[in-house]
């Protein structure tokens, strides 16, 4: 952590956020959800100026009502709450495993297979973000092919930025054009999970240029708009 914060601010930034994948994800995932009060507790003990270091989580959507894997006592003490549809996710059930996860592995059978994989990742996406207090979705359509328009609309309607994540370079300029047709607002993130790629958001701002994006809708431009984060958990407080 100390290393992602000094690589932050060597590059720049004015704030960095650890966000851990939650613990329903195969290798990737954290081992216990107490793992994000440890990471505080060594956020709260560096002593690192002119770098704000944040808390988070990115959690895995679950099942197809859009359940995460990270409870509500746990979220609520987060700074961002990030989610995504990710591979290796163990599902809620076994037949939230078919219907969700297992579908997607047989797209490539057809169209009829494609259509309703794209079906049951829109529905569990557009769920995730109504029922829970979401800031960011990661990478949409990545993995699982969602219909952008209708996650782009649910990102409007539930106050969530849409990511361009330039880890894995996406999404594909056409699906950014669709989003902003749609109304979202836009969060540029490295997906950085080593010192080195911290902060190296290339991919994004390429399509900044390339789009014509105002600069007003991408929040984490330099002199955006502070405390958009956790906004929503602090409402409900
Ligand atoms: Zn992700």
């Amino acid at each position: 952590m100390e290393g992602i914060a000094l690589a932050a601010r060597e590059r720049g930034l004015l704030e960095v956020a650890i966000t851990d994948h939650g613990p329903n994800v195969v290798v990737s995932g954290v081992r216990d959800l107490s793992c994000y009060k440890r990471v505080r507790g060594d956020i709260d003990r560096l002593d690192i100026s002119d770098i704000r270091v944040l808390v988070g989580a990115e959690a895995n959507i679950v099942d197809l009502a859009g359940t995460l894997d990270i409870p509500e006592d746990v979220y609520m003490d987060l700074d961002v709450l990030i989610c995504g549809l990710h591979p290796y996710t163990i599902p809620g059930s076994w037949g939230d495993g078919w219907r969700l996860f297992g579908r997607n592995h047989l797209r490539h059978l057809g169209k009829g297979w494609r259509e309703r994989a794209v079906a049951a990742n829109t529905k569990a996406t557009v769920m995730a973000l109504e029922n829970n207090p979401v800031d960011i979705l990661s990478h949409p359509g990545l993995f699982f092919q969602v219909d952008i328009e209708e996650v782009a609309r649910a990102c409007v309607r539930e106050g969530v930025l849409f990511e361009i994540n330039c880890g894995h370079h996406h999404p594909p300029l056409e699906d950014v054009k669709i989003a902003l047709e749609a109304g979202v607002d836009i969060i540029i993130n490295s997906d950085a999970h080593f010192c080195d790629t911290v902060g190296m958001m290339e991919y994004g701002s390429g399509l900044v240029e390339k789009l014509g994006i105002p600069l007003e809708r991408v929040v984490n431009r330099r002199g955006g708009e502070e405390g958009w984060i956790g906004k929503k958990r602090k409402m409900k407080c």
